[in-house]
């Protein structure tokens, strides 16, 4: 899950910055777009307008002299234009000046289209009730058709307007901003060639009235206009003749002034979107990083957490991956931290936790790493060389956090699994990318929970052995509940015999495992399982119901029974109503108590010695004998013997097994058994193979022997034949 979680994030990092980037970029694109397109339609619209009406009046002359053609009154008709006062020239096929007024300064030509101009000149004109559309001369009415051949010529002396590639007359702005800044108003030089008339009409406002103009065209008052010189022309008379009108393009400096400040606003606009989005963008990063810390942060420890782990493990990992190092994953646990917080409290216990992690903190070199899991459990990721080496380090850590507070002795426990083994269980190679930290990470834990039976500190190492107890685990698991249903389990009853007499005096029943896939399964391979599961419980019962219903049969059929023990696990002894189960399931059989004993191993003892007294009380009292079983196996528990109202001592089978022999376990055993007696408790010996050790123990009062001598557990129809020996 953690894995996925990481996975994602990854992933939402980098979509979240791609997302934002590309939002950044269309944005940015459609302030551009817009500052662009709507500069560019408001400058032609601009242009155009003032071109339109330019060409009317051009236009409007050309005609004037066409008609004049007709009626061959030329002289007067120059008069007539003379008086519109714009500069002129009327010129032939071959360029032959017919006629000119002004100052003639054409330059190159081109074809004109004008785009954004709704209303057409040409419309305009051919409506027949515009009054525009006709000029009257004397008696005559004159349409006036607009001669769509118009052509535009630059002015040479000021060539600010131009036709563009696009047939589009056009400014040069550029120039034209140089020149106004390059020209101010103290160094305003006029041109010598330029008659009054000329200043008048380029220049109006103050600076024309002092006779003065920058290069003619320009006036600098705020109030004042500015007039761009071009020239049109229109093809007459049949187009062997060409009518070249001057015209400008004239705007207000305040015309200009509006739309710098409308590109201005727009610019603005475009920054302020920009502004914004890069806080947007700076934001939307510090935020990121601060969800990623807080992601990747321990509340208890305010060090680094799990996902943290996983995250940047696998850059660790695959960074460093050189085959230089090589790397363990562990998984250090502080034993018993839930009993330090009930003891204290959960904020003592979680100061404690922060103690110890920046305690492993500061044992960590270069490219290693920690991280708080949960509760009591921290993840590390640490270089090693050696095997060995690695687990002495570890050692010497715990060493250390054994005593990190001074008031009390804790205890941890590290598994450790080893990934510098680039094996995956097949036995292919696996290349460190594909390293998943999450397994390598529970592999460490299952060598941990090896350890978890004690309490003690100690390291403990994952192999490929405890894959295998893993799966065995399972599959024990997985069909214990249809082997009880099944009655798969069956009681294998192991004779106990008196020593000196070699009758039999009893017997203890012990459980077989036939199953159909795994065949006959010893107890040690899975009672220790229903131990830890709990499902042992289940297993006491069975065994109960099993032996009692056993001996019931047994003594129906006239049998000299003699009592048999069951097995009852110390985690069943913790229920408060064991005895009255017993009690009950032995009665439900039918059977007498007094065959029926109970074996409880010496590790119960250890327990609740109140509760472990009461359930004996009353299990006596029922007339159950109980027996300790595994008597010195393990700690000694001779105190408990006193207070215990046991019926029945056991011998552990490790006194007569190997080293134990000799003298000296002579000695151990003979003094138990003068114990037990002392205490008024039966002996029985355990694991007795051999003559000398029986003979021993019959010299020394040992009243029953439980072991191969005799005879090893056996099924019940066996012992049935056994029974039919007594005498
Ligand atoms: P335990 O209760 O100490 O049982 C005695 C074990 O010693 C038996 O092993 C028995 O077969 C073995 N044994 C007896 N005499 C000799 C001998 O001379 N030599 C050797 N080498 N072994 C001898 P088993 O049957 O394999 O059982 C092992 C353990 O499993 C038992 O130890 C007991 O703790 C547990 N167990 C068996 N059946 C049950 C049961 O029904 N319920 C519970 N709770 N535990 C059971
Ligand atoms: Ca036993
Ligand atoms: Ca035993």
């Amino acid at each position: 899950m953690a894995r996925k979680g990481s996975k994602k994030l990854r992933r939402i990092k980098k979509t979240h910055s791609w997302v934002v980037i590309l939002l950044f970029l269309i944005v940015q694109a459609m302030a551009a777009g817009l500052i662009f397109g709507f500069g560019s339609v408001f400058l032609s619209y601009f242009v155009e307008s003032r071109v339109e009406s330019e060409l009317q009046s051009v236009s409007y002359l050309a005609r004037l002299y066409e008609i004049s053609l007709e009626d061959e009154k030329q002289e007067d008709v120059y008069k007539l234009i003379d008086e519109s006062g714009r500069d002129y020239i009327i010129r032939d096929e071959s360029g032959n000046v017919i006629h000119d007024k002004g100052n003639i300064t054409l330059g190159d030509t081109g074809k004109i289209v004008l785009s954004n101009v709704s209303l057409s000149v040409a419309e305009q004109y051919d409506d027949p009730n515009d009054p525009v559309d006709s000029i009257i001369m004397g008696d005559e009415r004159y349409e006036i058709g607009f001669n769509d051949n118009a052509k535009v010529y630059e002015d040479t002396e000021y060539d600010y307007v131009y036709v563009n590639d696009a047939n589009e007359i056009d400014i040069r702005f550029k120039k034209l901003y140089n020149d106004i800044t390059k020209s101010p108003i103290s160094n305003v030089e006029i041109d010598e060639n330029m008659s009054k008339e000329d200043i008048d009409r380029l220049v109006t406002g103050k600076i024309a009235e002092t006779k003065e103009s920058t290069k003619g065209i320009i006036a600098l008052e705020a109030d004042s206009t500015v007039h761009l010189p071009y020239w049109v022309s229109l093809s007459v008379n049949d187009g062997k003749e060409e009518f070249i009108g001057k015209a400008y393009i004239n705007f207000a400096i305040t015309d200009l002034g509006f739309f710098a400040i409308f590109i201005i606003l727009l610019v603005l606009l475009a920054f302020l979107i920009f502004v914004i989005m890069i806080v947007f963008i700076i934001s939307n990063f510090i935020n990121q990083r601060k969800t990623i810390k807080l992601l990747f942060t321990d509340i208890v420890t305010n060090g680094h957490n799990w996902m943290w782990f996983l995250y940047r493990g696998e850059h660790f990992l695959r960074r460093w991956g050189s085959a230089r190092s090589t790397y363990a994953v562990v998984n250090i646990v502080f034993v018993k931290y839930r009993n330090y917080c009930v003891c204290h409290s959960i904020e003592q216990g979680e100061k404690m936790l922060k103690k110890v992690y920046d305690h492993i903190g500061k044992h960590l070199e270069k490219k290693e790493m920690i991280a708080h899991v949960s509760n009591s459990n921290f993840a590390l990721l640490l270089k090693y060389e050696d095997p060995d080496k690695l687990k002495m380090r570890l050692q010497s850590i715990i060493l250390e956090l054994e005593k990190i507070d001074a008031d009390h002795v804790f205890s941890f426990q590290a598994g450790v699994d080893l990934i510098g083994v680039w094996k995956n269980e097949n036995g292919r190679v696996i290349r460190r990318k594909d390293i998943d930290l999450e397994v390598e990470y529970n592999n460490a834990c299952t060598a941990r929970a090896t350890l978890a039976d004690k309490d003690e500190s100690g390291v403990a190492f994952f192999d490929d052995k405890l894959i295998e107890d893993q799966k065995w685990i399972d599959k024990v698991t997985e069909r214990q509940r249809y082997a009880i249903e099944h009655e798969e389990f069956m009681v294998y009853y192991q004779p106990k015999y008196d020593p000196s007499t070699n009758k039999l005096r009893g017997a203890e029943a012990l459980i077989r495992w036939q199953n159909e896939e795994m065949g006959f399964v010893p107890p040690g391979r899975f009672i220790p399982i229903f131990e830890k599961s709990g499902f042992i419980t289940e297993i006491d019962h069975y065994m109960l119901e099993h032996v009692a219903r056993d001996q019931k049969a047994w003594l129906d059929k006239g049998f000299e029974c003699v009592p048999v023990s069951v097995n009852v696990s110390r985690a069943h002894f913790i229920e408060s109503d064991l005895a009255e189960q017993i009690r009950d399931i032995v009665d439900k059989a039918g059977t007498p108590h007094k065959y029926i004993e109970i074996e409880l191993t010496e590790s119960a003892f250890f327990d609740d010695k109140k509760a472990l007294i009461a359930t004996i009380t009353k299990l006596k009292e029922y007339g159950f004998a109980v027996s300790m079983d595994d008597f010195g196996s393990g700690y000694s528990s001779l105190n408990s013997l006193k207070d215990m109202p046991l019926d029945v001592l056991k011998l552990d089978a490790e006194f007569f097994r190997g080293d134990s022999q000799g003298d000296r376990g002579e000695i151990v055993v003979s003094e138990a058994i003068k114990l037990a007696k002392s205490l008024n408790m039966r002996t029985v010996a355990e694991g007795v193979e051999v003559k000398e050790q029986v003979d021993f123990l019959a010299s020394q009062g040992c009243d029953m022997i439980q072991g191969y001598y005799f005879a090893k557990p056996m099924p019940k129809e066996d012992y049935e034949q056994r029974m039919k020996g007594i005498e």
